[in-house]
C-alpha cells in the first residue's frame, strides 16, 4: 500500500522534471520578479517573467528545496511559456481547482500537470505542489500594476 501511495506522489513526468528542471537560466530583463518561500518544507524559489505581445515571451524559475516543489516549479514554467495572460489564468486556475479537489477541473487546461494531482494525498506537501502557483499569481499581479502592459 505504502509503495502504490509513493508512485501516485512520484510519477514519472514528475521525477523527470525533478531531474532535470526547465527554464532554470535567469532572464535578462525580466518583467516580473517575484520569490516565494514555503516555511512548512523549507522550499525557495525565484521566478521571472518576460512579455512580448501580451504572451509570457520568457520564464525563468531558481527552485531550492523538495522533489515536488522543484518539479511542480519546473512543471508550470512549462505550462505557462508561450502563452497569453488569459491562457495563463486558465490554467492556473484549473491547477488550484484540482489541488482543492473541485470536481469541475479542467482536465484540458491541466496535461501533464494532471500528475501533482496524487500529491493531495499528502497534506503536508500540497503547500509545496501550490509554491510556484502562488509565485505565478503574484507575478501576474505584478505585471497588471504595471503601466503599459496589455493584460487583457
Ligand atoms: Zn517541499
Amino acid at each position: 500500500m505504502a509503495n502504490v501511495e509513493l508512485d501516485d506522489l512520484y510519477r514519472e513526468v514528475v521525477l523527470d522534471h525533478y531531474r532535470n528542471p526547465r527554464n532554470r537560466k535567469p532572464l535578462a530583463n525580466p518583467q516580473a520578479a517575484v520569490e516565494g518561500f514555503n516555511p512548512l518544507c523549507g522550499d525557495e524559489l525565484t521566478l521571472q517573467i518576460s512579455l512580448s505581445n501580451g504572451q509570457i515571451e520568457g520564464v525563468a524559475l531558481q527552485a531550492r528545496g523538495c522533489s515536488i516543489s522543484q518539479a511542480s516549479g519546473s512543471m508550470m514554467s512549462e505550462a505557462i511559456k508561450g502563452k497569453s495572460l488569459p491562457e495563463v489564468r486558465r490554467v492556473l486556475a484549473a491547477f488550484t481547482a484540482m489541488m482543492r479537489g473541485d470536481p469541475a477541473v479542467n482536465a484540458e487546461e491541466l496535461g501533464d500537470l494532471e500528475a501533482l494531482e496524487g500529491v493531495r494525498g499528502f497534506p503536508v506537501r500540497v503547500k509545496c505542489a501550490t509554491l510556484a502557483w502562488h509565485t505565478l499569481e503574484q507575478a501576474l499581479a505584478e505585471l497588471a500594476a504595471k503601466p503599459g502592459e496589455a493584460t487583457a
